[in-house]
């Protein structure tokens, strides 16, 4: 039987950011501008992205707005009736980048702070100045009338401010609010130790959301991302693997998720060569750990295997060294112990930050 389409597309246009921020997603092996996707390229994957049924497309980076031709991207893929989804920092998002993306037709931006304490959060990305011009960047969203996504990075130095970042998130009109702990992968594993909450840090924090969610019910939904470090079971990584998304690295690499790549034994199909109906539908790195065939015990026989699928295959060779085993986080792995491990061993330290030349437009 035929997988259904996927339902979004992450097309990360680069790596450049103008941030270093010590737990990115990106890879610590960052592409370089001179390898990623022309706009041709990338307008022909938005074409048959919209032919095999995906309805969303979330332009991300890296700082998508490094790219000059976003507005263009954003104009194809609306013309195509695709969603767009702008996934930024903000801090290059002027007046005349908002007023490109505001005509192209753009559906939504997400902003991510990395504080509400404008010191902390110009600390951890590295960038002065950078809180005042994510403000203005808010700001000239909903003066664009588009909805507002807040995004903020929780971890052991931040953590206690939830509070303060929902108000902030209040006061710029924000609809949506995405508070995330870090997830370690990429940067952030590199520097757990520092940044890992503690149980209590964790407990008051999930404490502080819940009474955001009820005295703010019907006008701002609050999400919340929890550490796996802290959990009984795992998430459903990206829905499954290979069961909602394909994601794009900026030289076009095609992958089930943008960890993907840390995986040994897989050759991940290159979208310059390879169409998305081939990836999704053919492509072994997109097979072979779609459904539940893959498994071992305890998940083969877990009545929770078709709702987090394993938990995340990247997850499980990062800390194990063995993609097919049950992601350490679930509490049924006789490996669950090495997160407990990593909690008692993380505590303040300096932080190693994610690094490739400064941005520069293109
Ligand atoms: S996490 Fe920080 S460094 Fe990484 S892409 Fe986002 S803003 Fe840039
Ligand atoms: S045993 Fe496997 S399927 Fe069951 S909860 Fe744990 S990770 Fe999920």
């Amino acid at each position: 039987m035929m997988a259904p389409p996927p339902l979004g597309l992450i097309a990360e246009l680069t790596h450049r950011c103008p941030l270093s921020c010590p737990y990115c997603s990106n890879p610590l092996e960052l592409e370089r501008a001179s390898t990623e996707l022309d706009t041709e390229t990338w307008r022909r994957v938005l074409d048959q992205a919209s032919a095999i049924g995906i309805l969303q497309i979330h332009f991300t980076g890296g700082e998508p707005l490094v790219r000059r031709d976003l507005p263009e991207l954003v104009r194809h893929a609306s013309a195509l009736g695709l969603y767009t989804n702008i996934i930024t920092s903000g801090v290059t998002l002027d007046d005349r980048a908002m007023a490109a993306l505001t005509s192209a037709g753009v559906d939504h931006i997400q902003l991510s702070f990395q504080d509400s304490d404008a010191a902390g959060n110009d600390m951890i990305g590295d960038s002065r100045g950078a809180f005042a011009k994510k403000q203005a960047a808010a700001a000239r969203i909903r003066q664009a009338g588009l909805p507002l996504t807040v995004n903020f990075v929780v971890h052991r130095e931040n953590v206690a401010r939830v509070p303060q970042m929902i108000d902030m998130a209040e006061a710029l009109h924000a609809e949506r609010t995405e508070i995330a702990h870090v997830q370690y992968y990429g940067w952030g594993l590199v520097n757990r130790a520092a940044l890992l909450p503690t149980r209590a840090q964790l407990e008051a924090a999930t404490e502080a959301v819940e009474a955001a969610r009820l005295r703010l019910a019907g006008r701002m939904v609050i999400d919340y991302v929890v550490p796996d470090y802290h959990a009984a079971r795992p998430k459903a990584c990206m829905g499954g693997w290979a069961q909602r998304f394909i994601n794009i690295s900026p030289s076009g690499r095609a992958m089930p998720c943008h960890a993907a790549e840390t995986l040994p034994g897989f050759v991940f199909p290159s979208v310059r060569e390879t169409t998305l109906s081939d990836i999704w539908h053919k492509a072994d790195a997109f097979l072979r750990f779609r459904g539940t065939a893959w498994m071992r015990e305890p998940c083969r026989s877990c009545d929770r295997r078709e709702i987090d699928w394993g938990g995340c295959r990247c997850q499980a060779f990062a800390l194990l060294g063995d993609l097919t085993a049950t992601d350490p986080a679930c509490e049924l792995s006789p490996d669950h112990g090495v997160m407990q491990a990593a909690v008692r061993e993380s505590g303040p330290g300096a932080y190693v930050f994610r690094r490739i030349e400064k941005a520069r437009v293109t």
